[in-house]
C-alpha cells in the first residue's frame, strides 16, 4: 500500500507504472483509488480516492484521497487532487486523453473541475444520493455543451461503501460517546 502524504512527491518519483494491459481494466483501476481511500483514514478524512488515468499508455498520472478537514481547505476533494496533480504531470490545464476513477459520485465542485479539464471519462464506485451530480442527485455531465464525458457508475460499490459505511458508522458512536459523556461524566 501506498502512503500519500503528498501526492505530488509521489509522482514525481517513478510512478510511470507499466499497466498498459490494464488500460481499461476498471476494477483495477478503482481497487487503487479504493487503497487511497483507506489512505485518508489515516488522515481522519472520508475515505475518497481518486486515481486519473492517461488513456494513451495506462499510466495513473495523478492521485489523490480527501484532506478537506486536515488542511482545512474546503476544495480538497480527492478528484480536485487527482486532477491537479495529472495537470501538473502533463503542464497542462486540459486533459482531454486520460479518464478519472473515484470511489464517490462526484460532488458539483468537482464534476464542474472534471468538465472543465476536458477528462473523456468519469469513473465512480458509490453513488451519492445527497450530492451526487452524476446522475444521483443531478447530471451536470449531460448538461454540459461545450464537452462531453462519458460517465460510469457503480465499479466495486460494495468495497467503497463498505469504507463510507464503517467511517461514518464509528463516527457516530463517536459523538455518541461524547454526548453520553457529558450527560455521565464516568461513562
Ligand atoms: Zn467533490
Amino acid at each position: 500500500m501506498i502512503l500519500v502524504e503528498n501526492p505530488h512527491q509521489l509522482l514525481n518519483g517513478n510512478n510511470k507504472l507499466d499497466i498498459k494491459s490494464n488500460e481499461y481494466n476498471h476494477d483495477y483501476y478503482m481497487g487503487y483509488a479504493l487503497q487511497l481511500a483507506a489512505q485518508a483514514l489515516a488522515f481522519n478524512e472520508v475515505p475518497v480516492g481518486s486515481v486519473v488515468v492517461c488513456n494513451d499508455t495506462g499510466n495513473i498520472v495523478g492521485m489523490g484521497h480527501n484532506r478537506t478537514i486536515s488542511t482545512y481547505q474546503t476544495c480538497m476533494h480527492a478528484e480536485m487532487i487527482a486532477i491537479n496533480n495529472a495537470c501538473d504531470y502533463f503542464k497542462n490545464y486540459r486533459l482531454p486523453n486520460c479518464r478519472i476513477y473515484i470511489t464517490l459520485e462526484p460532488c458539483a465542485m468537482c464534476a464542474g473541475a472534471i468538465i472543465h479539464s476536458r477528462l473523456s471519462d468519469v469513473i465512480f464506485s458509490s453513488y451519492d444520493y445527497k450530492t451526487g451530480m452524476a446522475g444521483s442527485l443531478y447530471n451536470l455531465f449531460e448538461l454540459s455543451i461545450n464537452h462531453h464525458t462519458k460517465v460510469l457508475g457503480g465499479i466495486k460499490q460494495k468495497e467503497s461503501k463498505e469504507q463510507l459505511q464503517s467511517f461514518f458508522r464509528k463516527k457516530r458512536q463517536l459523538i455518541k460517546i461524547n454526548k453520553l459523556s457529558k450527560i455521565y461524566p464516568q461513562f
